[in-house]
């Protein structure tokens, strides 16, 4: 019995034996490997964490996080130049981009006004972000004709935009806590340059003779713009482009052109110019020469790759064309400009 017993673990043994032989290292499991290898584990390099995949619907809203995240994000917009926000709906490409996401912003106040179900929806499984959400409601526009609801046209008063970038850089933070100290640096640097932007937008506007001082486009999309920097905005449409403008709007806008012998109106990167053109012609059969002033960036920025295709240079592009048209003195001298992203398709 004693020298089966033996016999057996011997046996025994000699089968583990050979199991451990046999057994590739890789399933052995990493321990195993430092263990015959010390050196390796010491020597391999830390791991870089991979960007955070922010997706913005509106491409003001990706400024703000490409200009605050810096290299530790990659951005995308959905909507690119020239985009109406009101009227855009998601493609099915959208929607595997949002689902791809680590982080969604949204500037909200329905202005994607066709993505709200999409945004909720993504909100129970994402880290979504409506960037206007830490506006002082006080401050926010509440026109008559948009009906309960806040203009959602924030971006053009400078400084309530700037409160959407402390709010893009607080989510960063929350997101990604190890690089907590980079996001402030360059918050702080962008937050300057935008306090740099609002005042010159304020001197500058203010070059414009008194009498002159009003912005005609073709929706209503200036009126934080007006508010901020001392403009009487009219337009043809209303707060959102999803109504289709009447004769009547034209007609009560052309009474006040020439009523107050305005220079100039304006059209918009984002909305179809027929209703200005129409404005114009108005004038003209009333003897009043109406010219149009320039194109605006309204609901969305320039060309990717171009100082128009990011936030700063767009407003800047708007505060000189509107200056020049009425009649006042764009300055030399411009506040700083962020360094202009290298184009980059959606
Ligand atoms: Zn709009």
């Amino acid at each position: 019995m004693k020298t089966f017993s033996r016999r057996m673990i011997i046996k025994v043994l000699g089968l583990a034996a050979t199991i451990a032989l046999c057994t590739p290292a890789f399933l052995v499991g990493p321990h195993a490997m430092a263990a015959s290898n010390p050196g390796a584990a010491a020597s391999k390099p830390p791991a870089v964490p991979a960007p955070i995949k922010v997706v913005a619907t509106i491409a003001m809203a990706g400024d703000l996080a490409r200009n605050i995240g810096g290299a530790r994000v990659n951005v995308r917009n959905l909507m690119g130049e020239g985009v109406d926000p009101h009227l855009y709906k998601a493609s099915p490409g959208d929607v595997r981009t949002l689902s791809d996401a680590d982080m969604i912003l949204f500037s909200g106040l329905h202005l994607e006004g066709r993505m709200s179900d999409l945004i909720t929806r993504m909100a129970s499984r994402k880290t979504v972000v409506q960037v206007t959400d830490t506006i002082d409601e006080k401050l926010l526009r509440e026109p008559p004709e948009f009906a309960g609801h806040f203009d959602p046209h924030v971006w053009f008063d400078v400084s309530l935009w700037a409160t959407a970038g402390a709010r893009v850089r607080d989510a960063l933070i929350a997101k990604d806590p190890a690089s907590k100290e980079m996001y402030i640096a360059n918050a702080e640097i962008y937050l300057k340059q935008l306090a740099e932007l609002h005042a010159y937008a304020k001197e500058t506007i203010a070059t414009i003779p008194k009498a002159a001082r009003v912005m005609v486009t073709a929706h209503d999309a200036f009126g934080y713009f007006g508010r901020a920097y001392g403009l009487e905005v009219m337009a043809i449409q209303g707060i959102s482009t999803d109504s289709e403008a009447s004769l009547q709007d034209i007609n009560a806008l052309v009474d006040v052109l020439v009523l107050k012998k305005v220079p100039a109106v304006f059209i918009e990167s984002s909305v179809p110019r027929k209703t200005i053109d129409a404005l114009v012609e108005g004038c003209k059969a009333r003897g009043h020469a109406v010219k149009i002033g320039g194109e605006l960036f309204s609901d969305a920025m320039g060309k990717d790759g171009t100082p128009e295709g990011t936030y700063v240079g767009m407003v800047l592009h708007n505060v000189d064309t509107v200056t020049e048209a009425l009649g006042g003195k764009v300055p030399a001298r411009k506040p700083s400009l962020p360094a202009t992203p290298a184009a980059k398709s959606k």
